[in-house]
């Protein structure tokens, strides 16, 4: 099992449960991957405030019961910040159009219309996101509220980006449901109107008073419990194939802690590392147009500014979306639990995309300053507040899904899967955006593959 992250844990367990022998390689020191915790101090610091959700039983089941007591619920309560008001997060149309001056609103719900009517009767498919956007919401909104977020939040504008992206992650919204959603909230209601409300609008999730630290480390723990093994601070670096080159027969790998490059036998092979590595791992045993395909599968790396600050409480909710500030999410995880050390402080997870390098993954100066400037605006804490800047990064936060990206990843999938004993899955290895359930469901399907096999 190559990677320790919610799938690499999830499959590693199914197949210890199994009674299978498993080995486990993860190359830092913890288990979780984007989901795991940070301790800095004496306060635990989410990559991210991650929190599962309860929607796959089979997972949850099996989760609760590894957590015991350590897991604890807390009820959903996310806001974003939209013309100067707080709203249920993810924005419903009817709270977006609150925000926008009537003839604006007017001129983009024409446009909607206008858009969603031409599309229906000449279909073409999206060249890109922009187009995708152009044609869910029509070109006024698309203008007004998605083009500049969308540059912002990826560091280049929807034009580059592909509209699978757009038609896999954003729910349709259909004029006619805006428009008698509309007339709804004037007392003219439609009972036949079943508009799309995300699921996240009313829901517990699950979490611990240490944070997203409890849930990797405990199921770590059980897998080493039914006798297999979960190795730490090991990079994985090669994979071995038999002379015919159709089957892996060992992976090697290196100690970060010691520098030895060690190496061990396998029947199979689950990987969950970053899809772009995994196929650096075999080497010149990848064709040079599968190697040149993924080098197209890029990430995008996030830096999160784990704060402490010298205050009750910050903001009321347990994350607030922004979408014009230098941060697109604040979090405060004592909100929905966590323990915080002194007791009158809180802790805040502000959450910035960024480039590997650049001024944000860094840290630099000119970063803080912006953050605290905005945090300061918002309210939410002064800079003499701040106590403690804990930086957690990965490169590895969000699959860039850039135009033409489908072929090359096709292209290396169709490499992999031609090996018989090989699988890449969950977020960074089926380079796609899982939930951390999603994602273990991922992996409990690859090792059901490799248990229906024997
Ligand atoms: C900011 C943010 C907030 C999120 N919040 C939530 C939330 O609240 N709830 C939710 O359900 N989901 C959330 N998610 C999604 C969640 O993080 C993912 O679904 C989940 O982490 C995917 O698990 P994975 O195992 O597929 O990948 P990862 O978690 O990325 O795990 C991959 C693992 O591979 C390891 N690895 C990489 N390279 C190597 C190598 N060469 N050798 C060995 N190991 C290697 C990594 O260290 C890592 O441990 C969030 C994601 C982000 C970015």
């Amino acid at each position: 099992m190559l990677g320790g992250g919610p799938c690499g844990l999830y499959a590693a367990l199914t197949l210890a449960k199994a009674g299978k022998k498993v080995t486990l390689l993860e190359k830092e020191e913890v288990t979780g991957g984007l989901a795991r915790g940070h301790k800095r101090g004496e306060n635990f610091y989410d990559l991210g405030v991650h929190m599962l959700h309860a929607f796959d039983q089979g997972v949850f089941e099996t989760i609760k019961e590894i957590m015991g007591d350590e897991r604890i619920e807390v009820p959903l309560n996310a806001r974003i910040k939209w013309a100067g008001s707080f709203y249920r997060y993810p924005l419903q149309f009817g709270d977006m159009v609150k925000g926008m001056n009537p003839f604006i609103l007017a001129h983009c719900c024409i446009g909607l219309l206008a858009y969603q009517s031409w599309y229906k009767m000449r279909p073409k498919d999206p060249k890109d996101a922009e187009e995708a956007l152009i044609q869910l919401y029509g070109k006024p909104l698309y203008k007004f509220f998605f083009k500049e977020f969308t540059t912002r939040y990826w560091g280049f504008p929807p034009t580059q980006l592909s509209a699978t992206f757009i038609t896999t992650k954003m729910p349709r919204l259909s004029a006619v449901d805006v428009i008698k959603k509309m007339l709804a909230k004037f007392g003219i209601k439609d009972k036949s109107v079943h508009a799309v409300e995300s699921a996240l609008s009313e829901e517990t999730l699950h979490y611990s008073r240490k944070g997203a630290e409890a849930m990797p480390r405990l199921v770590a723990e059980e897998i080493n419990r039914l006798g297999c093994r979960v190795i730490p601070n090991a990079i994985v670096r090669g994979v071995t194939l038999d002379d015919a080159g159709k089957r892996a027969t060992g992976v090697s790998y290196r100690d970060s802690e010691t520098g030895e490059e060690r190496s061990i036998e396998c029947d199979h092979v689950i990987s969950t590392i970053p899809i772009k590595d995994f196929l650096g791992a075999f080497g010149d045993h990848a064709p040079e147009d599968v190697r040149a395909s993924a080098e197209y599968l890029k990430t995008k790396a996030v830096t999160i500014y784990g704060l402490l600050v010298k205050k009750e409480k910050a903001i009321d909710a347990l994350y607030i979306y922004y979408r014009d500030k230098a941060f697109h999410r604040v979090g405060e995880p004592k909100n929905a639990g966590l323990l915080v050390n002194p007791p009158d402080h809180t802790v805040l997870i502000v959450e910035t995309t960024c480039e590997v390098g650049d001024a944000k993954w860094n840290g630099d100066e000119s970063a803080r300053q912006a953050i605290f400037a905005d945090l300061e605006k918002e309210g939410i804490c002064k800079p003499d507040e701040i106590v403690e800047v804990n930086l957690l990064r990965t490169p590895h936060g969000y699959p860039i899904f850039g135009l033409g990206f489908e072929p090359h990843l096709v292209k290396v999938i169709d490499f992999v899967d031609a090996l018989e004993n090989v699988q890449t899955t969950g977020r960074q290895g089926g380079f796609c955006y899982p939930n951390m359930h999603k994602a273990m469901r991922m992996g409990a399907d690859a090792a059901d593959r490799i248990l229906a096999e024997n």
